[in-house]
């Protein structure tokens, strides 16, 4: 309260002022910078693109996916009106497919915690850590210690796959990771 007595009505006056030409000034710059979208760029955003028939890479389905691809980078992406299966649908998953793939957080390599710091590794490093620890388990505790899950992306002969090593490994602790 003391702070806005003293706070006169001719500086309040003198400080709108100066708010409304900072304003002013400020809607100018980003004036000088942006720009109204010219027809043709509304009409054709991303010339040269192309657009190529995909699907989801989320679950089995494989409901179609139409992306538009302008040197290299997919920038958008439709349904696919015409695949067999999805018939111009899709599950919220897929409908933001396209931000799956642009994602700056995706995985795209083996990662392990190294004194609580996030390290790359290569694939042959992953594999034998992998493989160590897998035998390590079974030593100690037994097969029956590890479960091994599926996916809802593998194919049949992957699902046979996986369910062969289970049963190698010595368990026959195997479900599919959409029951969970
Ligand atoms: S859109 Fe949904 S249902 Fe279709 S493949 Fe992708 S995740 Fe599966």
């Amino acid at each position: 309260m003391k702070m806005l007595k003293s706070f006169g009505r001719r500086s309040f006056l003198k400080m709108a002022s100066l708010a409304t030409a900072t304003t002013a000034t400020s809607a100018f710059a980003s004036n000088s910078v942006l720009r109204g979208a010219t027809k043709d760029e509304i009409r054709n955003p991303y010339p040269g693109s192309k657009l190529i028939k995909t699907i989801c890479t989320h679950c089995s389905v494989g409901c179609g996916v139409i992306a538009e691809v302008q040197n290299n980078v997919w920038v958008r992406q439709e349904v696919a009106h015409d695949h067999p299966i999805s018939h111009g649908g899709h599950c919220c998953k897929g409908a933001d497919m396209i931000d799956k793939v642009r994602g700056t957080n995706r995985l795209k390599y083996p990662t392990a915690k190294v004194n609580g710091k996030w390290t790359r590794l290569d694939w042959d490093k992953a594999m034998s850590q992998i493989s160590d620890q897998l035998i390590g388990i079974r030593e100690k505790y037994g097969a029956d210690a590890v479960q091994f899950l599926g996916s809802a992306k593998c194919s049949n002969e992957q699902a046979y796959y996986i369910r062969k090593f289970a049963a190698m490994f010595g368990t026959n602790n195997i479900d599919h990771q959409a029951r969970i």
